[in-house]
């Protein structure tokens, strides 16, 4: 899909194609460097991060797994409250392995927050967390992110696997909504 075929959907395109793609090869280089003689475990979070792990899975030249985590944060609205339940877990055992969590935004922090506490008592190796975006309000939760793909303002945004009611995860970039499609507020 492309930025012209929108329409009037969207309000702005925050970080284009190339963008996006050239800091996923340049976090991909860092992986692939730190991780240079591990066996390396990427873990997605369904269904967000699907695109950034798709093409920073392809971007990384040592071989790595892949598994998927589905999880739902109960909250009013479009507010994380930080209670999760896993909806889809692992497939693999994580005990002993080298984890790399793949996530596509960190906003108030409260999902990944319970997510890496939650794979850290399962014994790994390591656990590290890479996501693609992160929101202000992030800072004040701690969260060692250690690779991260850009700093975005406080704004809803969607594209690169990231939606609105479903919709919009199939943009290549990520961009924010017109008011008209969400009824002018962002929650
Ligand atoms: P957190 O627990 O960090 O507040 O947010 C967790 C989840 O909320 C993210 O993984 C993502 O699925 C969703 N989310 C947070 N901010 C946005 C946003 O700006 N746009 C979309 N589409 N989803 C978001
Ligand atoms: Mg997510
Ligand atoms: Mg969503």
């Amino acid at each position: 899909m492309d930025e012209k075929d929108l329409g009037s959907d969207l309000a702005k395109v925050l970080i284009p194609e190339d963008r996006l793609q050239a800091k996923v090869r340049e976090l991909a280089a860092q992986i692939d460097a730190d991780y240079a003689d591990k066996d390396l475990l990427l873990v997605g979070v369904l269904k967000g991060a699907a695109m950034v792990m798709a093409d920073l899975a392809r971007a990384l030249h040592s071989p790595a797994r892949m598994d998927w985590m589905a999880v739902s944060s109960y909250g009013s609205g479009t507010k994380s409250s930080g209670v999760v339940r896993i909806l889809k877990d692992l497939d693999t055992d994580i005990s002993g392995r080298h984890v790399l969590i793949v996530e596509d935004i960190i906003d108030s922090g409260l999902t990944l927050s319970w997510l890496a506490s939650n794979l850290r008592s399962r014994g790994p190796a390591s656990l590290e967390i890479c996501a693609l975006l992160r929101k202000p309000e992030a800072v004040r939760t701690e969260i060692e992110c250690r690779y991260l793909g850009f700093d975005i303002p406080n704004e809803f945004v969607v594209g690169y696997g990231l939606d609105y009611d479903e919709k919009y995860r199939n943009l290549p970039f990520v961009g924010t909504l017109a008011p008209h499609v969400y009824g002018g507020t962002t929650g």
